[in-house]
């Protein structure tokens, strides 16, 4: 995967997320503030304007600068915690020109120890991490097993799709949800849902 192919995959979320803001609003509304279509739509343009001025000539140089991006524009809980996650896979990648499958998977499991790290939730806590891990884990078993690299992306969207609605019988353990203590079960975690359209955004990025 070169440098065009991740690009893709940035301008495939951000039409994800404009497509897909309603319900994630909607997800948001019932155990959180109804925010989170509107902060990764504001965060995602601003991505998708940014990389238009800069064309960075790069995948990790790329991402580095999505995750800036989403750090700097996107207020909620959302923006810097999937700004590391970006950061991290960009740092992870150095300064190659072309990336494998398994240097993704790499890459991907430094993105989800960077959101582990600053936001504190584990597996269960009813957050993005839900749908991030079983899905870099996907990833990461695929190329153990020799599966090609479409074969191995969409395990890892199924995943996150999977884990995305693994979240609805959960209690919240992190994040505003968890303000509403068992109020919160019984509901799909939004930032589960929108990791859920990242995958499936690199699916259809390097399809
Ligand atoms: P805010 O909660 O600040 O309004 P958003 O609505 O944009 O931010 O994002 C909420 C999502 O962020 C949650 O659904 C959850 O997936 C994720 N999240 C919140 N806190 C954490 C955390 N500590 N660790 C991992 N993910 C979290
Ligand atoms: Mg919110
Ligand atoms: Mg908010």
């Amino acid at each position: 995967m070169d440098t065009a192919v991740f690009a893709r995959w940035i301008g495939e979320i951000a039409a994800a997320v404009r497509a897909d803001k309603d319900r994630l609003t909607r997800l948001d509304a019932a155990i959180g503030d109804a925010d989170h279509g509107a902060n990764l739509e504001r965060g995602f343009d601003a991505v998708v304007r940014a990389l238009a001025d800069d064309s960075p000539d790069t995948p990790g140089a790329l991402l580095g600068l999505v995750g800036n991006t989403l750090i700097r524009r996107v207020g909620g809980a959302s923006g810097p915690l999937y700004g590391t996650a970006f950061r991290e896979a960009g740092k992870a990648l150095g300064d190659a020109r072309t990336v494998s499958t398994a240097d993704l998977a790499r890459a991907l499991e430094a993105g989800l120890a960077g959101v582990r790290r600053l936001g504190g939730a584990a597996e269960g806590d009813k957050t993005m991490v839900d749908a991030i891990a079983p899905a870099v884990r996907a990833l990461a078993e695929a190329v153990r097993d020799g599966s090609g690299q479409r074969e191995a992306l969409g395990a890892a969207a199924s995943a996150a799709l999977a884990g995305a609605e693994a979240t609805i019988p959960m209690r919240a353990g992190k994040g505003r949800a968890s303000y509403l203590g068992p109020r919160s079960v019984g509901h799909e975690d939004p930032g589960a849902a929108s990791a859920a359209l990242v995958f499936a955004a690199l699916c259809a990025a390097e399809a």
